[in-house]
């Protein structure tokens, strides 16, 4: 098994039952079992400031799916639930990213692990701390080294929804 984390991250249509909804979906993944949720986080959007804020977690999943196959069930995912293009950092009602897959480093045109700028982002790495403290990305840094640069003011807004 593969240890990975997926990034959650929704700011319509109820973004905290979008993540609930996302999470139990996860935990039926095949060949896969979802191990923990990190507590639910609310941020500002990083891109158009005329979007309502986000609801952020970060899960952890052990799988043996290849990483495309499990890039595909993410989208699959993200159709389920309805996800539109709107526009580029857009409002969305749910976004899943594959943050690490193991220390697989990927730089492909459909999947770049580790998931670009996940090293910057508050509410990717607290989340991620909170659930795996004792991680490293691939290159060797520690998680608790980085330093966030975007999204300071992170709050914790609820804990861990109740399928994990
Ligand atoms: P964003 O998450 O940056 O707001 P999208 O969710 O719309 O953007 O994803 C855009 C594209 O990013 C997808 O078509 C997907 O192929 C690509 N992508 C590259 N790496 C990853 C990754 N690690 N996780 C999820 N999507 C990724
Ligand atoms: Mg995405």
């Amino acid at each position: 098994m593969i240890r990975c984390f997926i990034g959650l991250g929704a700011n319509l249509d109820d973004p905290a039952a979008q993540i609930a909804i996302a999470l139990r979906a996860l935990a039926r993944l095949p060949d896969s079992r979802l191990l923990r949720c990190s507590s639910l986080y609310g941020s500002k959007p990083l891109g158009p400031q005329d979007q309502p804020d986000y609801v952020n977690a970060v899960a952890e999943l052990q799988t043996t799916l290849e990483p495309l196959a499990l890039l595909d069930a993410l989208q699959a995912q993200e159709r389920e639930q309805g996800r539109i293009k709107h526009r580029h950092w857009g409002e969305r009602c749910i976004d899943l990213d594959l943050l690490l897959y193991g220390d697989l480093t990927l730089l492909s045109e459909r999947l770049n692990i580790p998931h670009h700028e996940m090293h910057k982002r508050s509410f990717v790495l607290l989340p991620l701390r909170e659930i795996a403290a004792d991680l490293h990305l691939p290159d060797g840094r520690a998680i608790t080294d980085l330093q966030p640069e975007f999204g300071g003011d992170l709050q914790r807004i609820g804990p861990p929804p109740q399928v994990c």
